[in-house]
């Protein structure tokens, strides 16, 4: 009872508890492909990252490996010693020349000598009075010292004359063992650089304090990685490597470290925000650099958000189509519900129909019952007439009969009484023909010879047919056995035989044709006479109660009626034709009889 006074409410939380837990799959779903997805996207990157990595390493390698011999070369040219022994204007044009010619060749950015002080004497770029090294001192720069100290250097910086950034690498020149000066050359990194800038990648290189001297992002350069100690600020100001440069940090934001060594990173981007980025290293030892390479995570972050869209969509793809069937089935569901209701309700129906046909067939039998009675009315005129006559002649024939058995006239009298027993015959039938009329219900029904039924019905009119010179033609085959009931049908066949002698009478070929065939499930019987034939106008009302074409006191009309009621409680038919040669023909179906 519950149930039924609430499903709604129930439907209703089970629908929101469904729509819950679907919600919650999905969002945990979606977690987990965005996770895996940007796991993947990242391990790609990362990859890449290494590959890239490696070949800027080379490429750096490659660029500074070119011209580690130019120094070395330089430091035992003859003609650079004399200059370095015994500096003269001389000695010092030619070095000039030779270091011009050399650097042209090598394609380095220039190539020097320095004394044992520091002091340039000769350098490839003498001939550029605004660039040119001669006469500049370098004493205080790293190389050169370590030249001096270890017997070869090597230090990146900006050039403080030309105030371009460059490698340079040193060698000490010797005399024997005595030092009497260093030879210079510098490396212009610049053109690797747009190569990477090119690329569109995020590389930087930082030297030992962490600060970005090359990148394939010019505003990243000559900036610290990190904020720098103020002794490492100090000591730079001192060297002047990176010249003028502030170095104001990047402002690189350290994330949390990944697999591989990568780390996770954010880099100001336009404004207060930051964008991130996945930040790989390689050391190049033997320079004391580190090379990084940024790659940026949006695409990370955007591939796995499309798995995770990816992921809801097919979860609720599949749950649309969870939802499609479970109507189906329901709808389904629903549809044999109805059919089994309609179903039920046809079969009611149907025994509802049943007993409404019953009963309407009761009351038509009382209609027919009634209708009878209500023809009882309009028979009795035609009764009176019809008895009313015999009567008044049976009167007159038994006072005349006396009259004549006072005179003695015996044979006179016989004829007499032979003729009122006529009359009181004709009167007998008329009764008869009401009684039938006012019988009710069907009659038992037996298997009936139709040659005997036939047989009997000529017997009964057997002097008629004497008196009109009837020919009477029969073919009835012996087997030819109908249900009925035998009294019932020789009433129909006396009725059918006396209408055809009826309508032969006084015409000149009077010849009855009885016949009986198989047809189909029964039997047709014919009663074919040579009479009047039915007229056109009357064919549809012979078999109407009352229905008749002879004159007062000759036909009641309800011959064919009761012969049409009979036949059809047998379950046969009983119509009427014309035969093409004149005459009437009626056929008479009946079912045989099992
Ligand atoms: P009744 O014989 O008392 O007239 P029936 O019902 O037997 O009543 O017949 C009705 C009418 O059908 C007859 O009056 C007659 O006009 C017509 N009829 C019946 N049988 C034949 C027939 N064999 N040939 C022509 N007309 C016929």
């Amino acid at each position: 009872m519950a149930d039924t006074l609430s499903p709604r409410p129930l439907r209703r939380r089970r629908l929101a508890i469904l729509v819950a837990a679907l919600a919650a799959v999905t969002a945990l779903a979606c977690w987990g492909a965005y996770r895996w997805a940007e796991a993947g996207a990242r391990a790609a990157l990362t990859l890449n990252g290494d590959q890239r990595l490696g070949l800027y390493a080379s490429s750096i390698r490659n660029a500074v490996g070119r011209y580690d011999y130019l120094p070395f070369l330089v430091a035992r040219d003859h003609e650079v010693l004399d200059l370095l022994d015994a500096p003269s204007t001389l000695g010092r044009d030619a070095v000039n020349r030779r270091l011009e010619t050399a650097n042209a060749a090598a394609g380095s950015a220039a190539l020097y000598v320095v004394d044992r002080g520091g002091l340039a004497l000769a350098s490839s770029n003498w001939a550029d009075p605004a660039q040119s090294f001669v006469g500049q001192r370098y004493d205080f720069r790293p190389y050169f010292r370590q030249a001096v100290e270890t017997g070869s250097g090597r230090y990146f910086g900006i050039g403080v004359t030309t105030g371009l950034p460059g490698y340079f690498l040193s060698h000490a020149v010797r005399r024997g063992e005595a030092l009497i000066g260093v030879a210079v050359v510098k490396i212009d990194l610049e053109p690797i650089q747009r190569d990477w800038a090119a690329g569109g990648e995020r590389v930087l290189v930082t030297d030992e304090n962490g600060i970005v001297f090359l990148s394939s992002h010019a505003d990243w350069k000559y900036r610290a990685l990190r904020q720098l100690p103020d002794a490492v600020t100090a000591r730079l100001a001192q060297t002047r490597q990176y010249d003028r440069s502030d170095l104001t940090p990047l402002g690189l934001h350290d994330g949390p470290l990944m697999e591989n060594g990568a780390r996770l990173v954010g880099l100001p981007a336009s404004g207060p925000t930051r964008r991130a980025y996945l930040m790989q290293e390689l050391a190049l030892p033997e320079f004391g650099w580190t090379i990084r390479f940024l790659s940026d995570l949006e695409p990370v972050k955007a591939e796995a958000a499309g798995a995770a869209v990816l992921t809801a969509m097919g979860i609720l793809l599949l749950a649309a189509a969870a939802a499609l069937g479970w109507q189906r089935r329901q709808t389904l569901r629903l549809q044999h519900e109805a059919r089994v209701t309609l179903e039920r309700r046809v079969e009611e129906r149907t025994a509802e129909l049943l007993t409404a046909n019953r009963i309407l067939r009761e009351a038509q039998e009382e209609l027919v019952q009634a209708g009878k009675l209500a023809a009882l009315g309009q028979m009795s005129a035609a009764l009176a007439h019809e008895i009313n006559q015999p009567l008044a002649a049976i009167r007159t024939f038994v006072a005349s009969t006396r009259l004549l058995a006072e005179r003695g006239e015996t044979a006179m009298v016989r004829d007499n009484l032979a003729m009122i027993s006529d009359l009181a015959e004709r009167m007998a039938l008329l009764s008869g023909h009401l009684k039938e009329f006012a019988r009710k219900g069907p009659a038992r029904v037996e298997a009936v010879p139709v040659a005997r039924a036939m047989d009997r019905a000529l017997a009964l009119l057997a002097s008629r047919l004497r008196e009109e010179e009837v020919q009477v033609d029969r073919s009835i085959p012996p087997d030819a056995r109908v249900r009925g009931d035998a009294v019932r049908l020789e009433q129909v066949f006396v009725n059918l035989l006396r209408n055809a002698v009826d309508a032969m009478e006084g015409g000149e070929e009077r010849r009855l044709t009885l016949t009986a065939g198989r047809n189909g499930e029964g039997w047709e019987i014919r009663i074919r006479d040579t009479g009047t034939g039915i007229a056109e106008a009357h064919q549809f009302q012979l078999f109407d109660p009352f229905f008749t074409t002879k004159e007062v006191g000759q036909g009641l009309g309800l011959g064919l009626s009761l012969s049409y009621g009979i036949v059809r409680d047998f379950g046969g038919t009983l119509r009427a034709e014309n035969n093409p040669d004149g005459g009437a023909c009626f056929v008479v179906q009946l079912p045989e009889a099992q």
